[in-house]
């Protein structure tokens, strides 16, 4: 009989799980509490309990090319950063092309997930799940976890000394929808990460004042990079990527500090990370230097106290009226469904092996997806996660003593993983996608590549770290991806350049100009 497998969830990670089960022919059955796939992506003016709830002006801060599932490059006209919309209508496409829709069942809550009495031998699950008040049990081979992290909202109100006396509204970030309720007032954003700051600057278009206050600062990238081109696509390359891993710390923090200083100075902006946080996850955002030079938005440090009609700053002799505050600080993640013994989750911090399967279990037939926080899209990530989670859950099934079964064993008593962002990013992402890929044999390989198709090779080491490279070889390998990586830069440059003048020559250097270039770069390097 096939592997039965249990996928919580249907946002991005368990759509991928759902797909990665049938490549590897194992028998998903995936569970979604609403009634609709998208997760944290599918927009809802109403805003309902256990579910993610976004603002309707979220846009994604990575751009398509490198948030792509690897073996289905978003269609050509879709914008490079995708409103929510779009990026719901990417995963309907994902869902029907690869026909997910007839494994998942809608409004079906799970409800407990417990090791079944013969765990260590057979590694099974009992499941119990609820649909329309109805309970049913079932038993499964493996679970895969992808039930997100953006339902719990932290509003740690006790870190806000006299916010109980404050007179003004309050509410989580959360809640936002819309600007409106903003108008003509005192706003009061506390903390700065994505959600604070896009809020700040749609808020201060119709408000009377805002200001954004933030105890640790944070660096802030455009999504609009070097030469216009989107961040991402000019950050994660392998050549950056072995830059960054190779100079001895300070030096690369150095050229962190250097590099994110070229857009704005952060001091000068009051952005400055304080020294103990350089390595916070940076804020995408391609307003904010100009609203605060143009007045528009404050940055201020952390709350000291509220009192009743204003707010108190740390450092600041005065106080600031406000009339709203809206707490950006982020989100909880707990499985309520599991228990305990199988994943603690203490201070935001989950006990993971590669963050994703529990250290301690003595069968690896239960992963989480989807819970790290990468510099760059989680779809590649996340994906990768269930490539290889799904040829474990195989291997154990087949009885092969696999390379990568053996090498989770040795590793699982030795290693505890956090989750947050800090820690995952010192592990760099593409390192991360390597050490995942090389488990199931799909990390592509550009010295072998450089005598075999050496424009692959080098598009490879130089282009953007596009997911598509982990489809070139190994198991899951995609007859398109070579091509999907050489027009990377078409389907980039398609919804963008809609006025070509007749005539025009190509602002562009000659493709054998670049290539000449990189060819010159490639010999120096590994000349050494
Ligand atoms: P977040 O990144 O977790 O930031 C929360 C911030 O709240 C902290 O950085 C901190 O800011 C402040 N904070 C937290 N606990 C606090 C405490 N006890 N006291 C004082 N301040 C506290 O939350 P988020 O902005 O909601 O973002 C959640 C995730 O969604 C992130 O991964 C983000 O990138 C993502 N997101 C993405 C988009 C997009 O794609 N467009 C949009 C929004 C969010 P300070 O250190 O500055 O004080």
């Amino acid at each position: 009989a096939r592997m039965r497998v249990a996928v919580v969830g249907a946002g991005v990670s368990g759509l991928t799980a759902t797909k990665c089960c049938l490549d590897e022919g194992l028998e998903p059955t995936c569970f979604e509490q609403s009634q609709d796939i998208g997760g944290v992506w599918r927009y809802t003016e109403h805003i309902e309990a256990g579910r993610p709830s976004l603002y309707p002006s979220v846009i994604s801060n990575t751009s398509k090319e490198m948030s792509a599932f690897s073996d289905f490059p978003y269609p050509e006209d879709f914008p490079v950063f995708l409103p929510n919309a779009r990026l719901l209508d990417y995963l309907r496409l994902y869902t029907e092309h690869f026909g997910l829709r007839k494994h998942i069942k809608f409004g079906t809550t799970v409800v407990s997930i417990r090791k079944r009495p013969d765990f260590a031998t057979t590694g099974q699950w009992d499941v119990v799940t609820e649909a329309d008040g109805k309970q049913t049990s079932h038993i499964f081979d493996a679970i895969m976890v992808c039930s997100g992290n953006f339902s719990e909202p932290s509003l740690p109100l006790h870190s806000f000394p006299g916010i109980e006396k404050f007179q003004g509204q309050y509410f989580h970030s959360r809640q936002y929808k819309h600007p409106d309720v903003f108008q003509g007032k005192r706003v009061l954003v506390v903390g700065m990460g994505n959600s604070g700051v896009d809020i700040a600057v749609e808020a201060s278009r119709v408000a009377k004042k805002v200001t954004i206050c933030t105890s640790r600062g944070a660096w802030v990238f455009g999504r609009v990079f070097d030469h216009g081109y989107p961040w991402d696509m000019i950050f994660n390359t392998r050549f950056m990527s072995l830059i960054r891993n190779s100079l001895p710390g300070p030096l690369s923090r150095a050229l962190i500090n250097y590099r994110v200083n070229q857009w704005f100075s952060h001091e000068n902006y009051g952005l400055k990370p304080e020294q103990s946080c350089q390595m916070r996850e940076p804020v995408l955002n391609d307003d904010l230097p100009s609203y605060i030079l143009t007045g528009r938005v404050t940055i201020k440090p952390g709350v000291k106290e509220f009192k009743d009609n204003s707010v108190v700053l740390h450092n600041c002799p005065e106080e600031e009226p406000v009339d709203i505050v809206v707490f950006c600080t982020g989100y909880n993640f707990s499985f309520p469904f599991l228990e305990e013994t199988v994943v603690k989750v203490e201070n935001k911090h989950a006990s993971l092996y590669k963050y994703v399967f529990p250290t301690h279990l003595q069968r690896p037939t239960l992963a989480v997806l989807g819970l790290i926080k990468p510099l760059g899209g989680i779809m590649p990530v996340t994906e990768m996660q269930a490539r290889w989670v799904t040829r474990v859950f195989k291997g154990r099934r087949a009885n092969v003593s696999s390379p990568f079964l053996s090498a989770l064993f040795f590793f699982s008593d030795s290693l505890r993983f956090g989750l947050s962002f800090d820690e995952v990013l010192k592990v760099d992402c593409l390192v991360y996608m390597d050490k995942l890929a090389s488990l199931i044999g799909a990390k592509p390989s550009v010295l072998g590549l450089l005598c075999r198709d050496p424009r692959l090779a080098l598009t490879i080491f130089f282009g953007p770290c596009s997911p598509y490279q982990y489809r070139l070889g190994g198991p899951g390998r995609w007859e398109g991806a070579r091509q999907a990586i050489l027009t990377q830069w078409d389907r980039t440059l398609k919804p963008t350049k809609t006025r070509v003048l007749a005539g025009s020559s190509s602002p562009f250097p000659s493709l054998l100009t670049v290539l000449g270039f990189l060819l010159l770069l490639a010999a120096l390097f590994f000349g050494f």
